[in-house]
């Protein structure tokens, strides 16, 4: 089955409205120049803070550039000060949102179970979830990463809803916690021994055309130069970028690196 493939942006805590309306319009303008062009080989989502979103959106309009949340909470809504629902997401034009990012699992203590319960939350709200998984430099040096990524998936898969539009319909994006922000990328290799591994444990689960029909994402350090050679691999459907999604340029240069075949 042919799946689409998804460059996703993952602002993380930056972006100003100013630096929004710029870093938007331009993304846009590109996007939609590539798509008129039919050389558009991918979705492109974006992933700016809350408090951009309704600027990003602004921007973004006609295009077909999409909005992405970083985090909801895995409540309706109510009395909880400071969280976010999928609902408000939605409302404020978000197609998506990424969970358990490796900075929320290390730095805000989020565990596997968490992260499939607010993967559950994204579907009620309407959410498609771009769930995060990886493992740490430690776990890759005891060879315990695929034990890793297996723990971490069969959480998620353990309340992956049965609706089969909805288990069709979410993304995995592997980012080995050691190679985001470092500069270090993982290699083709490592990364389709994962993302195979990923498509093997969904096929097991849900059957071959539902997993042929989820896109695994690969994140960590991915640059305009290492990109063509990461995306080339045959279970990567794209990619979730941090630093690189901040500049248009790179941004559109990492879109751009995507096979097209067409
Ligand atoms: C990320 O934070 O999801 C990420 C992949 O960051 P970077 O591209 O900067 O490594």
């Amino acid at each position: 089955m042919q799946r689409r493939a998804a460059v996703v942006g993952n602002w993380k805590m930056n972006g100003t409205i100013a630096f929004t309306q710029a870093l938007t319009s331009a993304v846009c303008a590109g996007v939609t120049e590539r798509d008129h062009n039919h050389t558009l080989a991918c979705d492109v989502i974006l992933c700016p803070p809350f408090t951009s979103l309704s600027t990003a959106q602004h921007h973004l309009a006609g295009s077909p550039v999409r909005l992405g949340g970083q985090n909801i909470s895995e409540a309706i809504g109510g009395p909880f000060t400071g969280e976010i629902s999928g609902s408000l997401l939605r409302d404020a034009g978000c197609s998506h949102v990424i969970l358990g990012h490796s900075e929320r699992r290390t730095l805000l203590g989020e565990q596997d179970a968490l992260v499939a319960r607010k993967m559950v939350a994204a579907f009620r709200d309407g959410l498609i979830p771009i769930v995060c998984l990886g493992e740490t430099l430690a776990e890759r040096t005891a060879e315990q990463t695929l034990a890793v990524i297996q723990t971490q998936l069969t959480a998620l898969l353990a309340l992956l809803p049965t609706a089969e539009e909805q288990r069709a319909h979410w993304v995995l994006a592997y980012e080995p916690v050691w190679a985001i922000g470092t500069g270090r990328h993982a290699t083709p290799d490592q990364v389709q021994e994962v993302h195979g591994f990923i498509r093997k444990q969904l096929t097991d689960r849900l059957g071959t055309t539902i997993a042929s029909s989820i896109q695994i994402l690969y994140g960590g350090s991915v640059t305009p130069d290492n990109a063509a050679a990461l995306f080339a691999q045959p279970d990567v459907d794209g990619g979730l970028i941090g630093g690189a999604s901040l500049k248009a340029e790179t941004f559109l240069a990492i879109i751009d690196a995507y096979p097209k075949n067409f």
